[in-house]
């Protein structure tokens, strides 16, 4: 999916701050976070963290100033490139050459920081294959950021043509709480700062109050919205969605959905209901369905992909909350496992957390 063109890293969309008059009263800080009030917290604890951590960082912008998405994923990588980085150190310790304990102990090291043992066993053996050339802590980094970014480097076959069809529509699945309403909201926001004409169909109409949720990422996105009321069909929702998108000549549909059902099997039933009716409608859509996925999760992200997978033929990943967790290997872990493409990473709430993955970025991230 690339509805929008790659925009500069530093370029920020900036978030609205009129939540008080759009925000109904049932909705909880912990529901939207306000843009107002989440950024002074925020920076100030980053600006803490990086005092405390980042001394290659001399040039920080004012406390005001948010950093560019690329310090912001440095410093949410923190904890899991602190496992990597700092435990290679220690392996070396009174060592000159990689041996046998010295591999056990980074298999260790990389399952700890969520990799997976599939994913840990390929690298290591990268990694005793030129075990002869590396004689110090910093040359077995180097090989790591090789290895792993073989692992996750994109097919850039996997990016549909230009110029995209008209609607395209972009189903967006998960299990509850992973971040989808959040990550829809920016993805919304950045299409529509590119010019794009963007509709969302909240079609998550089993959770009360998702509607009213996806109403306020709709208005900070400037996006158009389809909403039916708590307990409607969703797949009807999603009908609806995309007939208006038809008629008002919009350029990108976001189907929102429920993560969360009675049972596993009717959720997944519901999804596939709703797919089923979007391309009733629009027979080459939905063009796109995003899973959406939370790193915190560690592993389970895994089976989440292969569960929804098997049912929904997932086309791509989205990553959220890479801020703050030491599982950070999870994002190595589902690239090299899965051949679904990871297409964006989320780093925090806010509207312009939200980018698309960069396999080298975020190996400079991991390890530097
Ligand atoms: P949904 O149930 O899948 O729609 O999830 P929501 O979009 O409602 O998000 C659940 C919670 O995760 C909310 O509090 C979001 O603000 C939060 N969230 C979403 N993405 C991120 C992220 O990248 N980082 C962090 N720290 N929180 C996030
Ligand atoms: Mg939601």
């Amino acid at each position: 999916m690339k509805f929008f063109s790659k925009k500069k890293k530093d370029t920020k969309i900036p978030p609205e701050t009129d939540g008080a008059s759009t925000s109904p009263e049932d909705l909880t800080q912990s529901d939207i976070p306000d843009p107002a009030t989440t950024d002074s917290v925020e920076s100030d604890e980053k600006d803490e963290l990086i005092e405390k951590t980042d001394d290659d960082q001399t040039h920080e912008p004012e406390k005001s100033e948010r950093k560019g998405f690329f310090g912001r994923l440095r410093t949410g990588l923190k904890k899991t490139r602190d496992i990597l980085t700092t435990d290679i150190d220690d392996l070396f310790l009174g060592k000159r050459q990689i041996d046998d304990d010295m591999l056990e102990d980074l298999e260790e090291l990389l399952i700890t920081s969520d990799l997976g043992v599939q994913t840990t066993m390929d690298l290591v053996e990268g990694i005793r294959k030129r075990a002869r050339s590396i004689a110090g802590p910093e040359e077995l980094k180097h090989v790591m950021k090789e290895e792993v970014l073989a692992l996750i480097r994109h097919d850039e076959s996997q990016v549909p043509a230009e110029p995209l069809p008209r609607p395209y529509v972009v189903m967006v699945l998960g299990v509850n709480g992973v971040g989808k309403t959040t990550t829809i909201g920016k993805l919304a926001a950045r299409a529509g700062s590119h010019g794009k004409k963007v509709l969302i169909a909240a079609a998550d109409t089993f959770r009360a109050a998702a509607a009213e949720q996806l109403t306020i990422w709709a208005d900070r996105a400037g996006a158009d919205i389809v909403s039916h009321r708590d307990g409607a069909d969703p797949a009807a929702v999603a009908y609806d969605g995309i007939e208006a998108a038809l008629s008002r000549e919009v350029d990108i549909v976001f189907i929102d959905t429920a993560g969360r059902l009675h049972t596993k099997v009717n959720l997944m039933e519901e999804l596939k209901k709703i797919k089923r009716t979007i391309t009733k409608k629009l027979p080459d859509a939905p063009h796109e369905i995003l899973l959406v996925l939370d790193a915190t999760t560690g592993q389970n992200a895994l089976s989440q992909a292969e569960m929804f997978n098997d049912e929904l033929e997932v086309t791509g990943l989205a990553m959220t909350k890479l801020d703050g967790t030491a599982k950070g290997g999870i994002v190595v872990s589902i690239c090299s496992q899965l051949k679904i493409p990871l297409k964006y990473v989320g780093v925090g709430e806010r509207i312009d957390d939200l980018q698309e993955f960069a396999p080298e970025e975020f190996v400079e991230a991991l390890f530097n």
